[in-house]
C-alpha cells in the first residue's frame, strides 16, 4: 500500500498550486468578504482545465478521477478558501448528476456553458418540513400534455439567488419511489424568488417558489424511482465539501503555525508553550487521519461515485476535524484569530456550516451505523 499521491497526481497538484499561486493568492482575502460570486476566477478555472474534471471528454470535461477533483478542490483551497467553492460548483455539485443522467440536449443547453465557468447550477433538495428527512418533500410534478405541472417551496440552497438552472427534487408519486428530478431555468414562468438572507458563513440563500411552473418532456431530468441515483450522485457534492472541510482546516492550521513561530508573549515565542503545542499536535492528528479518510472514499469510488458508507465517514471525521482546527487555530491566534484580517474566522463559519449541509453530521452517523450493524434503522416514529 502506497500512501503517496504518483508522479501524475504530484504533477497535477503542483499545476494547480502555481496557477492558485499566481491568480488567486493575492486577492484571497477580498475574495472571501465579496457577496458576488467569483465569476473571473469562474473562467479563469475553466482555461485551466480545472471544470468538470471528472466529467466524460464528450461532454465537455477532462475525463479524470474523482481523486484528481479532490486534489484540485483541496490545492485551490488551501490557497484561497473562496476559490474553492468554484471548483465545488464546477465538480462536485449538481453538476455531476447533470453530466451522468442528463440528455445530450439538456448537457448542450447547461452544462456547457457552466463548464465554460459562465454559468452554475443548484440543487433544489431541501423544503421547510423536508430537512434531514428529505425523502418528505412535497414538491409536486402533475402530469400535464407531455410534461408536469410543478408546486412546492425549496429552501437553503447554494447559489440559489442567482443560478441559471435548479436541479429540482419532485414528487411524481407516493413514497420513496415517486420521487424524481426535473431542471427548472430561473426564467421559467411561476419561478419566483422570496427576500434573499444570509447564512453565518456569508453566502446568501433565499427560498424560492415554484407556482404551477411547466416542465416540458425535455426537462425531466430522472422520473420516478430516480431517488437512488440522485444521492448517488449527491455523495460526490459530500466529497466536495469533505475536502473543503478539511483544506480550510489546514488553512487555519498553517496561519496559526506561522504566527505561533513569530509572536511572543512572556518574552517566549507562543509555539514554545507546551499549551499550545499540545493544540498542534492534535489538530495535527486530526488533518492526517482526516486526510486518509477522504482519500479512502475518492480512491474507491466506483466509476467517480463514492460509496455511502466511506463518504460518511470521511465527510462526519472531515466536517468534524476542520471546524475543531479552525476553532483552535483562532483560539492561538487570539484577538487577531477573531478579526477580519486573516481567514481564519472565515474558514471558521465555513466549516461550521458543512456540520449541517449536505447531510449533518447526526445523519451521516446515522449512516455510519447502519453500516456497523447492517441493517437499517428507521428514524420514523413505530406505527400504531
Ligand atoms: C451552508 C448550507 C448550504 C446548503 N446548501 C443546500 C443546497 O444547495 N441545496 C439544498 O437543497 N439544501 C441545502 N442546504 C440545506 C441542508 O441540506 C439542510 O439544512 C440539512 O439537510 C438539515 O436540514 P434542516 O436544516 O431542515 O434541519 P433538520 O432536519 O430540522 O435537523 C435539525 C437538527 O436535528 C438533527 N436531526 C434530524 N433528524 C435526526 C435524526 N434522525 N437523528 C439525529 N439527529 C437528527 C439534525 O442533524 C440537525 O442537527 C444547505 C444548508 C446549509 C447550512
Amino acid at each position: 500500500m502506497d500512501f503517496r499521491l504518483n508522479d501524475e497526481q504530484t504533477m497535477f497538484r503542483d499545476s494547480v498550486r502555481s496557477f492558485a499561486e499566481k491568480h488567486l493568492r493575492a486577492g484571497a482575502l477580498a475574495r472571501a468578504h465579496d457577496d458576488a460570486h467569483p465569476w473571473d476566477v469562474s473562467r479563469l478555472m475553466a482555461e485551466q482545465g480545472l471544470m468538470g474534471i471528472t466529467i466524460k471528454d464528450e461532454d465537455g470535461g477532462q475525463g479524470g478521477s474523482l481523486m484528481d477533483a479532490v486534489i484540485a478542490i483541496e490545492t485551490v483551497a488551501c490557497v484561497c478558501p473562496r476559490s474553492a467553492d468554484v471548483v465545488q460548483a464546477g465538480n462536485f455539485g449538481a453538476i455531476r448528476v447533470l453530466a451522468e443522467h442528463g440528455s445530450s440536449d439538456q448537457k448542450a443547453r447547461y452544462l456547457r456553458k457552466i463548464l465554460r465557468g459562465e454559468s452554475v447550477i443548484t440543487v433544489g433538495m431541501t423544503e421547510p418540513e423536508a430537512g434531514s428527512a428529505v425523502t418528505d418533500l412535497t414538491t409536486s410534478a402533475t402530469p400535464e400534455g407531455e410534461g408536469y405541472r410543478i408546486n412546492g417551496v425549496k429552501v437553503f440552497q447554494t447559489h440559489a439567488a442567482f443560478a441559471e438552472v435548479m436541479l429540482t427534487y419532485v414528487r411524481f408519486g407516493p413514497g420513496v419511489g415517486g420521487i424524481g428530478s426535473v431542471l427548472i431555468a430561473r426564467d421559467a414562468p411561476g419561478f419566483k424568488q422570496g427576500t434573499p438572507s444570509k447564512f453565518f458563513n456569508g453566502e446568501e440563500w433565499v427560498q424560492t417558489y415554484l407556482d404551477n411552473v411547466y416542465v416540458g418532456p425535455e426537462n425531466v431530468l430522472l422520473k420516478q424511482g430516480g431517488f437512488k441515483k440522485q444521492i448517488a450522485g449527491f455523495n460526490v457534492e459530500r466529497i466536495g465539501n469533505t475536502a473543503r472541510s478539511l483544506a480550510l482546516g489546514r488553512y487555519a492550521y498553517n496561519a496559526a503555525r506561522d504566527w505561533a513561530l513569530q509572536r511572543k508573549q512572556f518574552g517566549r515565542l507562543l509555539c514554545e508553550f507546551q499549551g499550545i503545542q499540545w493544540k498542534f499536535a492534535e489538530m495535527k492528528m486530526k488533518l492526517d487521519a482526516g486526510q486518509l479518510l477522504l482519500y479512502r472514499a475518492a480512491v474507491n469510488a466506483d466509476n467517480g461515485i463514492p460509496s455511502a458508507e466511506e463518504t460518511s465517514i470521511a465527510k462526519a471525521f472531515c466536517n468534524q476535524a476542520g471546524f475543531d482546527c479552525c476553532n483552535e487555530a483562532m483560539q492561538i491566534m487570539g484577538g487577531m484569530g477573531y478579526t477580519t484580517q486573516t481567514l481564519v474566522e472565515y474558514c471558521f463559519r465555513k466549516c461550521r456550516g458543512w456540520m449541517i449541509a449536505g447531510g449533518s453530521l447526526e445523519i451521516l452517523k446515522n449512516r455510519i451505523a447502519e453500516s456497523v450493524f447492517e441493517r437499517t434503522f428507521s428514524q420514523r416514529p413505530p406505527k400504531a
